[in-house]
């Protein structure tokens, strides 16, 4: 199938429910997930962020029980500690009254989920890495978002709010990651010491945080364990580091 031909697929065509049991609440409900071998990878972002041909995954990360407000990021969907639950229960649950969402999630509604995945993980005290990686999420939808109204024509002053709340959130991100690297083991949200280095010295480049980005990018180009394909986007990031840094 042609690339062209692909693009014509409506999404819903591309996602379906995924089952899954509330550790909360213990009812079963469904979330939208991509089916797999449907679209591919094209290319990630300088901070990671995947790019697909024909569907944004990045939408379809987040798991929301719509019966009592836990949420979670599918990697971290697992059981959690008693205090946990009830942490949920009586911080979330108690007051929790939103719509169950319908697919294919937009933009907006992706957000939302988002949002509420990253409430959750404040009020049952996640770690650091957790909590960087779901406001990395959140600023990965909302570029998604952005060149998304780029196509039909946005207005400026949307596209401004909405530039400043991704840098938020990718200061959010870069600020525990920075965090987590000091104080937790490895591998952290998947990735090895090589890749947690890169990303934070991209996450702290593209928060304008050039002097410790050049340091941490050193530590990735100088590894002896890394691989040509991060040591390549490494010596990228280093270029667009001293670039920056000679303006200042
Ligand atoms: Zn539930």
């Amino acid at each position: 199938m042609d690339t062209k031909n692909q693009q014509e697929i409506p999404e819903e065509r591309l996602i379906f429910d995924k089952t899954y049991q509330c550790y909360v609440c213990e009812m079963k409900f469904t979330a939208k997930t991509v089916r797999t071998g449907k679209s591919h990878l094209i290319s990630r972002d300088l901070d990671m962020r995947p790019r697909y041909d024909i569907i944004d995954s990045v939408k379809y990360g987040s798991i929301v029980c719509p019966h009592c407000g836990y949420a979670v990021m599918e990697r971290y969907y697992k059981p959690m500690t008693k205090s946990q639950i009830a942490a949920i229960r009586n911080g979330i649950s108690m007051k929790y009254n939103r719509p169950e969402d319908v697919g294919p999630y937009t933009y907006e509604t992706a957000r939302a989920r988002t949002e509420i995945v990253l409430l959750n993980a404040i009020t049952r005290n996640a770690k650091d890495s957790e909590r960087s990686y779901i406001c990395l999420h959140l600023a990965w939808l909302i570029r998604g978002q952005i060149e998304l109204l780029e196509k039909t024509g946005i207005d400026p002053e949307k596209r401004l709010k909405l530039e400043e709340e991704e840098m938020t959130y990718l200061k959010n991100a870069a600020e525990g990651f920075v965090i987590a690297r000091q104080k937790e083991p490895l591998p952290m949200c998947g990735m090895d010491e090589n890749s947690v280095d890169y990303l934070v010295a991209a996450l702290l480049y593209e928060t304008g945080r050039y002097d410790e980005a050049a340091k941490l990018v050193m530590n990735v180009i100088t590894s002896r364990s890394v691989k040509k394909q991060l040591k390549d986007k490494a010596d990228c990031l280093k270029d667009l580091i001293k670039e920056k840094k000679a303006e200042q």
